[in-house]
């Protein structure tokens, strides 16, 4: 399967074993990964959060209900909520969650914006697990000769030792593991460079006390809600 396929099956593995109940995607462009997260089982709050408003006004669509839906309402309940914002903003909206995806979304931040974004994300929201993935970029002499990011809107891309270590601070940091691996192997014959796309997976250490999340819901919200659907 394509990459970007197996980045989502990656995300359904994990989430098939933690069996998460409220879930949240980051950057979550044309809402692929909720479109395929909208039935799993254990999943009752779905979340996209996109800066670009526009994409989420196109594509959201695939996330509203069909008359089906209305004939044979599910047993469960399940909210899908999109949000036009950055992620290097706080909005209580985001508290709470059992698991928050951020796939391919930090090579796209700049510096101010990635350090205001890694607050946000693992000292505002403080989900009980992250996942992250982003580009290798030790894989790239595999898809090209002369090295150049993969994409243009690339602010950054990564060796493992660099993601490495910027997760392990934030870890540390904020009280949280990690664990890291990837998808799209090399074959077995190339050099070792790693996964094509590199992936960590973070735990929170601690569980947050009624009082600090409380206190944090009194943020103001600044997230623009652009789709709200109860099945
Ligand atoms: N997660 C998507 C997937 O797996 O199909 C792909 C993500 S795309 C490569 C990066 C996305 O991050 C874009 O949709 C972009 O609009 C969004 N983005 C960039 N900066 C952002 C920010 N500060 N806040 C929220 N989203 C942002």
């Amino acid at each position: 399967p394509p990459l970007y396929e197996q980045r989502y099956e990656f995300v359904k593995s994990y989430i098939d074993v933690h069996k998460p109940k409220k879930v949240a995607d980051l950057g979550c462009s044309e809402c692929s990964l909720l479109h395929k997260l909208k039935f799993w089982d254990c999943i009752e709050e779905l979340v996209g959060v996109d800066i670009d408003e526009d994409i989420l006004k196109r594509k959201g669509y695939i996330l509203t209900p069909l008359p089906i839906h209305y004939l044979e309402p599910l047993e469960r309940s399940l909210t899908v909520t999109l949000f036009h914002g950055s992620v290097s903003e706080k909005d209580p909206a985001l508290l709470g969650f059992d698991l928050i995806t951020c796939i391919e979304l930090i090579e796209h931040l700049e510096t101010d914006v990635l350090e205001k974004f890694q607050d946000v994300l693992f000292g505002f929201m403080a989900p009980k697990s992250v996942i992250i993935s982003t580009p290798n970029v030790e894989f790239n002499v595999l898809l090209s000769e002369k090295p150049h990011f993969r994409h243009p809107d690339h602010k950054f891309e990564w060796s493992r030792k660099e993601f490495q270590s910027w997760a392990m601070n934030i870890s540390r940091q904020y009280n949280y593991t990690v664990e890291f691996t990837g998808v799209g192997k090399a074959e077995p014959e190339s050099k070792d460079v790693g996964y094509c796309s590199q992936i960590g997976i973070f735990s929170k250490n601690y569980v947050e006390s009624e009082e600090s999340i409380n206190d944090k819901m009194n943020c103001r919200s600044v997230y623009k809600r652009v789709l709200h659907v109860v099945y």
